[in-house]
C-alpha cells in the first residue's frame, strides 16, 4: 500500500485542551488496505477519506487521547488502533465538553449523503450506534463540519 502523508504530527500545536471532549479523526487513504479489526473481522478499505468519532474522558482529556491516536506504534486496544497503525491522521476536529457527544456526532455523520460504514460495529461496542467509523466523500467534509456545529479543527478548518 501507499502510506498517506501525514498532515498532523505529535509536535503540531493543535491547541488540544487537556479537558474532556469529543473528536473526529480524519484519515486519507491513498491505497487500498485490508486490516483485521479485533473480533469484528477483516475490513478492506479503498482509497478515500475516513472519519472516526471518539470521545476522551480520561486523564489528559482530548490532548492525551489524540496524541495516543497519532502514535503509530502502540498496543492495539481500540478498533481504531488497527487503522491508525497503517493510515496517518490528516485532520482533527474537536469539541471540549464534559458531555459525551460522540454518538450524536456519529449519527450526524451517518445521516450525511453518500457516507458509508465500512464495518458495522466499528468503535461502537459500548453503544447502540451502527458504527463510529465512516467513509466520507472528500466533497462532503465541509457539510460534515457544518452539521457538527463547526467544531474546532486542526491543522486547518475546512475551506469555503
Ligand atoms: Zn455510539
Amino acid at each position: 500500500m501507499v502510506r498517506s502523508e501525514s498532515k498532523v504530527s505529535l509536535q503540531d500545536d493543535l491547541n488540544l485542551p487537556g479537558e474532556p471532549g469529543t473528536y473526529v479523526l480524519w484519515m486519507q487513504l491513498t491505497g487500498r488496505i485490508t486490516v483485521q479489526v479485533g473480533k469484528l473481522g477483516r475490513m478492506t478499505l479503498p482509497p478515500g477519506m475516513y472519519a472516526y468519532v471518539g470521545s476522551a474522558h480520561g486523564p489528559g482529556g482530548l490532548r492525551a487521547r489524540v496524541q495516543r491516536h497519532l502514535r503509530p506504534h502502540k498496543p492495539v486496544h481500540w478498533h481504531i488502533d488497527a487503522v491508525t497503525a497503517l493510515v496517518l491522521v490528516q485532520a482533527i476536529w474537536f469539541e471540549p465538553s464534559p458531555e459525551r457527544l460522540e454518538c450524536r456526532w456519529a449519527r450526524t455523520l451517518a445521516a450525511l449523503p453518500d457516507v458509508a460504514m465500512p464495518l458495522p460495529g466499528f468503535g461502537s461496542s459500548d453503544c447502540r450506534c451502527r458504527s463510529h467509523f465512516f467513509a466520507v466523500p472528500p466533497g462532503s467534509m465541509r457539510q460534515a463540519w457544518e452539521a457538527l456545529g463547526r467544531p474546532a479543527a486542526g491543522p486547518s478548518a475546512p475551506r469555503e
